[in-house]
């Protein structure tokens, strides 16, 4: 069987906004990133050329993928995910050619946001790269970073890692992956804004997220996802089996809770 698709091409209607907490993180994305894209005579003033992007890193589940999401949504473009680990893994002796294709996608569909998820996986793997076939594929993705922003018009390059001391540092130098931002876990706050987020379109009742944050130190912003997904599930179970559709409550959420282990340990 050919082997499954290693990306996919999304539109996207997120936008920052959407994003839970991250203050600083929106902040600097704007000021040193969707700025500049968005104000051509501000950029030519100042000799700000289009080159390079950014690489976002931080622990799993804190929303790198998710902000990559909001940032097409931001500057309309379609989104292209793909799993480095699996371009590796899934082409033996073809990801070279389908880093080429990849990139021939992103311009086919510009405006569009390329992003590399696990880009720690080519760092990793070069150190037990066998012969030629996987530094092939690590120049061919230099080589296609170092079009962005001249051939390569209207595509804008993240990546994303949980190792950024994994990443090859050749994929960081100057007009490459040469911009970071740290996408660190919620704190209170922002697990308050992402909780809020995630009931915004369900059917709650008088659900304290102040409190549920406040007892949610140590979790992602996924594990904040599941746990609404979770109260959300018990309700619509108890519906279905009373016949009686009701609303999610406190209790719910908390019944959630105990289900969800944070996933966040020290980082
Ligand atoms: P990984 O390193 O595992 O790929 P990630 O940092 O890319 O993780 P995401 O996939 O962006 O994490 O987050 C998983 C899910 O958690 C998102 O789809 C979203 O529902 C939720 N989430 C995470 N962080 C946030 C946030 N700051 N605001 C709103 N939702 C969030």
């Amino acid at each position: 069987a050919p082997p499954p698709p290693a990306y996919d091409v999304e539109r996207q209607d997120l936008r920052l906004s959407d994003v839970g907490g991250l203050t600083e993180v929106k902040k600097r994305l704007n000021a040193s990133f969707l700025a500049p894209l968005r104000n051509e005579e501000l950029r030519k003033l100042y000799g700000k050329s289009l080159r390079g992007g950014l690489l976002l890193y931080g622990p799993p589940g804190c929303g790198k993928t998710f902000l990559a999401k909001a940032i097409a949504g931001e500057l309309g473009a379609a989104f292209l995910h793909v799993s480095l680990a699996d371009v590796l893994d899934m082409y033996i002796g073809k990801s070279e050619q389908n880093v080429k294709e990849l990139f021939e996608i992103a311009r086919s569909s510009a405006p569009c946001v390329l992003f590399f998820d696990e880009l720690d996986a080519i760092g990793m793997r070069r150190s037990q790269m066998r012969g030629s076939s996987q530094r092939g594929t690590v120049n061919q993705l230099l080589e296609e970073l170092d079009g962005v922003g001249s051939e390569n018009e209207g595509v804008y390059v993240l990546g994303a890692t949980n190792h950024p001391w994994d990443v090859d540092p050749a994929l960081r130098r100057p007009g490459r992956l040469d911009r970071t931002l740290l996408v660190l876990p919620p704190d209170q706050a922002a697990r308050e804004a992402i909780l809020t987020t995630h009931l915004r379109s369900r059917p709650v009742e008088r659900i304290d997220v102040r409190r549920m944050a406040k007892l949610t130190d140590g979790y992602s912003g996924a594990d904040l996802a599941h746990i609404c997904e979770s109260a959300a599930e018990i309700a619509l179970m108890d519906s279905v089996e009373t016949g009686n559709v009701r609303m999610i409550t406190m209790a719910d959420m908390e019944a959630a809770l105990r289900d969800v282990r944070p996933s966040i340990g020290p980082w």
